[in-house]
């Protein structure tokens, strides 16, 4: 009997789904998918594309041609709620769409708790078209004065997005800007005490300034204020405060892990609703979280279409191995990278090289399937 497959979000662990939506119809199913913009955007290029590393084109997917020339139906929209018991999801537009296997896609946003005065502005470092927007506006206005620039978060994406804003200013023989770091706890504190001081030492060396252990609050104008009182200038404000999944699983009454991500078992399976699946940031596996990085999401794909199929028609589900430890390679602008995996760590130009190697090949290997 010809069943019907949603997907929710055209992220990176869709991608071998999205591959495979030929042969998923062949076998007698209809799929729709539903994304709220046409491309995709590969976050680990993302700070790549504020620096004027790559083109906007060069790192995103064209979601929508990818479904529609494998003949499937694409929907562009905003999930806004999912009844499980009906088995519909509501758009924000108002439709209805029905469902026999769902499947969730739909990431993870900066949290911020900002108060932010009217007519200021907060750039965010997702969605990654925010960092377009953002470099626009840097490019707009790095000729006119030293721009002072906040980036609330002392965690990876901002020491990405400070690193190639440098880049940006200096390619375009803007004014070297002054850009500072505002932490609530430590700068890089999830990490071990060698990968923290590497990357500090390199921040430093490039001028970037931190502040530690007081959390930007407000954004008023061209000033912030932090949490101790203290009012600091600032031209630019970017939150890069941690991610959060996407709010669609709480507001749906639907099983969530703590931090709201939609609660899976190991076959990424909702374990109070079987024909729901998820992956990459938007869920919370059961058996022990997992970080909010893309290497889990790509993993996840040979699992979530198998198990899609699987539940589509009725045959044996196959459990999700989150793998052992994974290589990271922060892109700290002007050609260089930190790298570390199982206690090896280096920074410098190979370190970067390595890092657009394996990203460039990720986007090959799935672009030329648009
Ligand atoms: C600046 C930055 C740099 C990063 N660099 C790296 C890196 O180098 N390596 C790494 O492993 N990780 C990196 N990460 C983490 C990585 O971005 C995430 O883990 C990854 O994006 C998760 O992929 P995803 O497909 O689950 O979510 P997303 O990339 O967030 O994709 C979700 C998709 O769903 C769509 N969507 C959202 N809401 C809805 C809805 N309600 N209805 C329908 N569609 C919806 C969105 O438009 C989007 O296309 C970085 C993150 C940031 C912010």
């Amino acid at each position: 009997m010809k069943k019907k497959l949603l997907l929710l979000g055209g992220g990176h662990a869709h991608l071998e789904t999205l591959a495979a939506l030929e042969t998923i119809q062949k076998r007698g199913h209809e799929v729709t998918v539903v994304a709220p913009s046409p491309h995709h955007y590969y976050s680990g290029m993302g700070p790549g594309m504020l620096g004027g590393t790559y083109t906007p084109e060069s790192i995103r997917f064209d979601t929508e041609a990818m479904v529609t020339k494998r003949g499937a139906r694409f929907v562009r929209g905003l999930a806004v709620a999912i009844d499980a018991g009906e088995k519909t999801v509501r758009l924000s537009s108002g439709e209805l769409l029905d469902y026999d296997v769902l499947s969730n896609n739909v990431g993870s946003y900066v949290k911020s708790d900002l108060i932010v005065a009217p007519g200021s502005t907060v750039y965010s470092v997702k969605p990654i078209e925010s960092l377009l927007t953002l470099k626009q506006a840097l490019l707009n206005r790095c000729h006119e004065k030293v721009l002072q620039i906040a980036i609330a978060g002392g965690g990876p994406s901002s020491a990405e997005v400070a690193g190639n804003i440098l880049q940006l200013v200096q390619n375009a023989r803007g004014q070297r800007p002054v850009i500072t770091l505002y932490s609530r706890s430590g700068f890089f504190d999830h990490f071990d005490e060698k990968i923290k001081t590497g990357v500090t030492n390199i921040l430093e060396a490039k001028g970037i300034q931190r502040v530690e252990g007081d959390a930007v609050v407000r954004v008023d104008g061209p000033s912030i204020g932090l949490a101790s009182g203290r009012q600091c200038p600032a031209d630019f404000v970017i939150s890069a405060t941690g991610v959060r999944p996407s709010p669609l699983f709480a507001d749906s009454h639907l099983p969530t892990g703590p931090d709201g991500g939609l609660l899976v078992n190991p076959f990424l399976q909702c374990t109070a609703h079987p024909e729901i699946f998820g992956g990459g940031d938007c869920i919370h596996f059961q058996e022990h979280p997992l970080n909010k990085v893309g290497v889990y999401a790509v993993r996840q794909n040979p699992i979530l279409l198998h198990n899609l199929l699987a539940q589509l028609e009725d045959t044996p589900l196959t459990p999700f191995h989150p793998g052992g430890n994974y290589l990271l390679v922060f892109n700290l602008g002007e050609g260089t990278g930190y790298l570390h995996k199982n206690g090896i760590r280096f920074h410098g130009k190979i370190a970067f090289r390595i890092k657009d190697f394996i990203d460039r090949r990720f986007m090959t290997k799935y672009q030329r399937l648009m």
